[in-house]
C-alpha cells in the first residue's frame, strides 16, 4: 500500500504553465510577477497594501523590524504554535513573553493577556493557531485599548473567517506563509498585508537590503544603491510569484477540496468517545491547514507516542502538531521556562495527532487511516 502523506500541494497543468512561463523571460526576479501577486493578495484581502517576501518567517521579522521593535522590548506571543512565531522576537532581540491558550480555539486566551502587558510591551503577536481566527475580535480590542499593535500571523490561516471578517485583517498587520503544507504554495514564501503605509514602506525596505522604499515600485528607481538601513534579501522571485497567482487563481477550488475533507474526517470521528474534534466558534469559518484531533484524557504523551508510531508503521503519515515552544531545548536555555509554565498548552500539545489533510484526499484513503486509527487507539485502550 503507497503511503497517505501528511499533507500535499494542490499543483495543476495551470500552475505548471505559470512557471514555465517566467522561465521563458529573462525577469525571473524584481519583475512584474511580484506586484502582480501582491496585487491579488490585496483583492483577496480588500487591504491597501501586500508585500511578498520569501518566508511566512521573513515576513514576520520585516513587521517586528518595521514596528521598531527591538532589544528591551517584549512581545506577548503564544507558546502553542511553529517555532517561528517566537523565534522572529528573538530575531530582532526583543522578549517573547508567553500566555497560556484557550482550550478550545488553541489560540493565546484573550482572558489572560493584560496580565502579562508591562511597560516594555511593544506587540501582541497572536497566532490563528490551525487556521482558527475564533476570538481574534476580543484580541484585536485589548490591543487597542492598551495601544500595542497586535501583528497577525496568519500563516495557517489563509481564507478563514470570524465574524465576516478576514484572518489577516485583526491586525495593524498580518502575515501569510506559503510553504508547500499551507493552504496554498509558493514552494517557498510570504506575504505581508497592512492598511499602514509605513509599515508597509518599512517592509519593502527590509526585504530589500534597507533600500530607501521611495527607489521606485520595483526598487530600481534613482536609489537603488542607496541603502538607509540594515535590511535583509527576503525577495520572492517571479517564478514563486508566479505560482502564488495561479494558485491564488484557483484558491476558492482548493479551499471547498479541503473543506470536503475536513467533514468526511468529522462524520467519520464524531461520535468517537476517545476523539476529540477541533471546536470551531459558530461565526467562525475554517479553511482548514490541517486536521489535528485530540485524545481523551485516559491517554498520555507516550500513548499519543505510540499512536503516532503505530500509523506511521502502516503507511500514515501523521505528526504531533505542536511541541510547545517554552519547552524546546533553546527556549529552556535563553528564557529559563520549564515544564508546567502553561498546563492548558501542555496539556493539548501532549495529546494531538495530525490527520493526513490535503486537497486531494480521497474518501477512501480516509477510510484506511480511520482504520488504522481505531486500531491503534483500541489497542492502547486495552494495555491500559
Ligand atoms: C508556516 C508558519 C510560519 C511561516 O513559515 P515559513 O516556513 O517561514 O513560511 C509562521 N508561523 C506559523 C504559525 C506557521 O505555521
Amino acid at each position: 500500500m503507497p503511503e497517505i502523506r501528511l499533507s500535499a500541494p494542490d499543483i495543476t497543468q495551470l500552475e505548471i504553465d505559470a512557471v514555465l512561463e517566467v522561465l521563458h523571460t529573462p525577469q525571473l526576479s524584481l519583475g512584474p510577477k511580484i506586484p502582480e501577486f501582491e496585487n491579488a493578495f490585496k483583492r483577496h484581502l480588500g487591504v491597501e497594501h501586500a508585500v511578498a517576501v520569501s518566508s511566512g518567517t521573513a515576513g514576520l521579522h520585516c513587521c517586528l523590524l518595521g514596528l521598531g521593535i527591538g532589544p528591551g522590548d517584549e512581545v506577548i506571543t503564544t507558546p502553542f504554535s511553529f517555532i517561528a512565531s517566537s523565534n522572529v522576537i528573538l530575531m530582532v532581540g526583543a522578549k517573547p513573553v508567553f500566555v497560556d491558550i484557550d482550550s478550545k480555539t488553541l489560540n493565546i486566551n484573550a482572558d489572560k493577556i493584560e496580565a502579562a502587558i508591562t511597560p516594555k510591551t511593544k506587540a501582541i503577536l497572536a497566532v490563528e493557531a490551525f487556521g482558527n481566527p475564533g476570538d481574534f475580535d476580543k484580541i484585536v480590542q485589548i490591543a487597542a485599548r492598551h495601544e500595542i499593535p497586535l501583528v497577525e500571523d496568519s500563516c495557517e490561516a489563509l481564507g478563514s473567517s470570524h465574524g465576516g471578517r478576514k484572518a489577516g485583517t485583526f491586525g495593524r498587520c498580518g502575515v501569510f506563509g506559503f510553504y508547500p503544507n499551507k493552504q496554498m504554495t509558493t514552494g517557498e514564501g510570504g506575504m505581508v498585508v497592512t492598511n499602514d503605509k509605513h509599515l508597509a514602506d518599512m517592509c519593502r525596505s527590509y526585504r530589500n537590503q534597507g533600500r530607501d522604499p521611495q527607489a521606485g515600485a520595483a526598487g530600481n528607481g534613482a536609489g537603488w544603491l542607496g541603502h538607509v538601513r540594515l535590511g535583509y534579501n527576503y525577495r520572492m522571485s517571479d517564478i514563486n510569484a508566479a505560482l502564488g497567482i495561479a494558485q491564488m487563481s484557483r484558491l476558492e477550488e482548493i479551499l471547498e477540496k479541503r473543506q470536503r475533507v475536513a467533514h468526511e474526517y468529522v462524520q467519520r470521528l464524531m461520535d468517537h468517545p476517545h476523539i476529540v474534534l477541533p471546536t470551531i466558534h459558530e461565526k467562525t469559518v475554517m479553511s482548514w491547514f490541517v486536521f489535528v484531533i485530540r485524545l481523551s484524557e485516559v491517554f498520555n504523551a507516550d500513548d499519543r507516542q505510540a499512536i503516532l508510531t503505530y500509523l506511521r508503521n502502516h503507511g500514515i503519515g501523521c505528526s504531533n502538531y505542536f511541541p510547545p515552544i517554552h519547552l524546546q531545548p533553546f527556549y529552556k536555555e535563553t528564557l529559563g521556562t520549564k515544564e508546567g509554565d502553561y498546563p492548558v498548552t501542555e496539556y493539548v500539545a501532549a495529546r494531538t495527532i495530525a490527520l493526513p489533510f490535503h486537497a486531494n484526499l480521497t474518501p477512501m484513503e480516509q477510510d484506511r487511516v480511520m482504520h488504522h486509527l481505531n486500531e491503534a487507539v483500541g489497542l492502547r485502550l486495552s494495555e491500559k
